[in-house]
């Protein structure tokens, strides 16, 4: 399928040093494509250049030949590295002018935060003449509008929080209705297990020039995003195109998709155990409170977490966990007998409905023939018995960490899933 058509095209400037010298991620671009894509308005470039004002007159210049619309972020600030404004006024030809609008709202939002105006910032007030203003109700920055050629110009603060409130409430209302009323909708699944190429492979039915749904795949370790995306003139036909290519997705995929649009591996658990009123304990060693942060990271949680003990030395899992000091000695502390031991006490000792236990050694060093760095065993216990599985990663301390973590969350998620086929048929 072609790369989806652009009604009208605009092209996105990222403005700072901080970018250009990897000490930034832009998320301020991520935000802007993501909001403008989802508006039906795709952006064509994004350009990215530092706090130089030639450059940034040169970017605009460029860009303002060939696009409806340019956004750009960030430089508009008080010191003498924002250079943002005056490269507008050279872009545009229309000179810095003092905006007796713009420092008003200086003054006030100063006056909100008790402060005096500092010489400094009353600079933000130099807009290109004529320009129009977008207000700014976080900060002293006022974001303004400057027509280059046909082209319209767009300028926003570059700390994130108040750009991206300002493009919700200004920007794509003033530019939504360009977006020629053409929808654009996209359906993602989070995908564990199978890798980039048998994916592609499993869903090559999908991908036929024909089906008006183009498929994409990004990696989002340790799992992989299916991203289907349709666009058309109208949208009840762009929802049923989509609709049946995510039920296609969904036949061929089965329970290897973990979570689907605004879902998350963690999210989807937590709506499992409140959905059946069930509650959840841990015991980790290899992943040191890893799970528990997870866990504990979504508000609300204590609904159905219980507790995790993090039983790193073997004398902790004895004392905390019940494991007896015979298994630990015959079978090693990283086996699936551990495993289960350590799942099992976590259970009797919590109360919970599931426990979920890990142990393994994440490297670089404690590695044997028999047990390399990587091998790790995950148990899953509930009122129905424990299970215990050896998996293999592979990569740094880290990756394995990641890896075991996500994995152990799965295994839940698919024991959680089966239990409620099973009990509620
Ligand atoms: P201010 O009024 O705060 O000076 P500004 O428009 O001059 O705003 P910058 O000085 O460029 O913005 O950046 C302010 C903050 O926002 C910095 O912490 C910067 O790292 C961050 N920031 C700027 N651009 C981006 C971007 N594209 N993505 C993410 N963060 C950004
Ligand atoms: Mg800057």
């Amino acid at each position: 399928m072609p790369r989806i058509g652009l009604p009208m095209k605009v092209a996105v400037i990222s403005i700072g040093d901080e970018l250009m010298y990897g000490e930034t991620v832009d998320s301020n671009f991520t935000v802007i494509a993501g909001r403008l894509y989802d508006a039906g308005l795709p952006v064509a470039v994004h350009l990215t250049v530092g706090d130089d004002r030639e450059e940034i007159a040169r970017a605009l210049v460029y860009l303002a030949r060939e696009h409806e619309v340019i956004i750009a972020t960030g430089g508009l600030g008080p010191t003498s590295d924002d250079l943002t404004a005056a490269a507008a006024a050279e872009a545009s030809g229309c000179p810095l002018q003092l905006s007796g609008a713009a420092l008003e709202h200086i003054r006030q939002v100063a006056g909100r935060w008790g402060a005096e105006v500092p010489p400094a910032n009353e600079k933000q007030a130099l807009v290109p003449a004529g320009a129009t203003l977008i207000d700014n109700p976080d900060g002293t920055a006022c974001g303004f509008i400057v027509p280059l050629g046909r082209c319209r110009s767009i300028f926003l603060p570059g700390v994130p929080r108040e750009m991206a409130r300002m493009l919700s409430a200004s920007v794509l209302p003033l530019l939504a209705p360009m977006a020629g009323g053409k929808t654009y909708l996209t359906k993602v699944f989070m995908v564990f297990g199978p890798s980039e190429a048998e994916l592609e492979t499993l869903l090559a039915s999908l991908d036929s020039a024909d089906s008006g749904v183009s498929v994409a795949y990004c990696v989002a370790f340790p799992g992989i995003q299916v991203k289907l995306r349709a666009f058309g003139e109208s949208e009840p036909p762009v929802v049923s195109r989509l609709e049946s290519a995510a039920r296609l997705v969904r036949d061929i995929l089965g329970d290897r998709i973990v979570a689907e649009d605004g879902e998350s591996l963690d999210t989807v658990i937590a709506g499992l155990l409140r959905s059946r009123g069930e509650t959840l304990s841990l015991a980790e060693s290899c992943t040191g409170g890893l799970l528990a942060e997870r866990i504990t990271d979504l508000a609300g949680c204590s609904a159905y977490f219980l507790e995790g003990v993090v039983s790193y030395a073997n004398a902790a899992k004895e004392r905390l966990l019940g494991v007896s000091p015979l298994l630990l000695a015959e079978r090693g502390a990283v086996s699936a007998d551990v495993a289960i031991a350590m799942a099992e006490g976590s259970r009797r000792s919590s109360g919970s409905d599931h426990a979920l236990a890990v142990t393994g050694i994440a490297g670089p060093d404690g590695g044997t023939p028999e047990k390399p760095v990587g091998t790790v065993f995950i148990a899953v216990a509930d009122r129905d018995g424990c299970t215990a599985t050896r998996h293999q990663f592979t990569g740094d301390r880290h990756a394995i960490r990641s890896m075991t973590t996500f994995t152990a969350l799965n295994l839940l998620r698919l024991r959680l899933m089966k239990g409620k086929t099973e009990r509620h048929p």
